[in-house]
């Protein structure tokens, strides 16, 4: 799956000096291969896998390429989507965008993104029934995006 929707807007503007600037805050450094992983993200726009990272960036090695991923994740510049296949991709985040959910479409791949996580009932719910100290959760919510539905519509 590429993902690529055709003309899906891409609503987060993330330049490589906004990707650089969110690792030195968060206390890394910017070597050459980190600097030739984040023109390839930018490159590759809204989402792309790790596969499709190492191969648009001859030269850099895969540790490399996880743990730049990860290091972007902490810094919260990126973050992991999940398809409803199982496929793990990344994305850029939007700036400040904090705790959010992602809704995939389940044919073309397109994502976006949703802050709205009116879950803490739910939430204290299971920690009381389970004992558990809850750290974290992940949403998605899959569909057909509309422009695949007006596709589907006119075949
Ligand atoms: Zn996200
Ligand atoms: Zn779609
Ligand atoms: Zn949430």
């Amino acid at each position: 799956m590429t993902g690529s929707g055709g003309g899906q807007t891409i609503d987060s503007m993330v330049t490589t000096d906004l990707l650089e600037h969110e690792l030195l805050r968060g206390g890394h450094r910017i070597t050459e291969p980190r600097r030739r992983l984040l023109s390839s993200i930018q490159a590759m726009g809204d989402h792309f896998t790790a596969e499709g990272l190492a191969a648009a960036s001859p030269g850099v090695g895969r540790a490399t390429v996880f743990r730049t991923l990860k290091l972007l994740q902490e810094v919260e510049a990126v973050c992991q989507v999940v398809l409803d296949d199982g496929t793990l991709q990344y994305r850029l985040t939007p700036n400040n965008a904090g705790h959010h959910h992602h809704i995939v479409c389940s044919r073309c791949g397109a994502v976006n993104d949703f802050a709205s996580c009116d879950i803490q009932g739910l939430l204290a719910e299971l920690a009381r029934r389970t004992g558990y100290d809850i750290e974290t959760h992940r949403l998605e919510v899959y569909g057909r995006c509309s422009e695949c539905r007006e596709e589907l519509g006119r075949a």
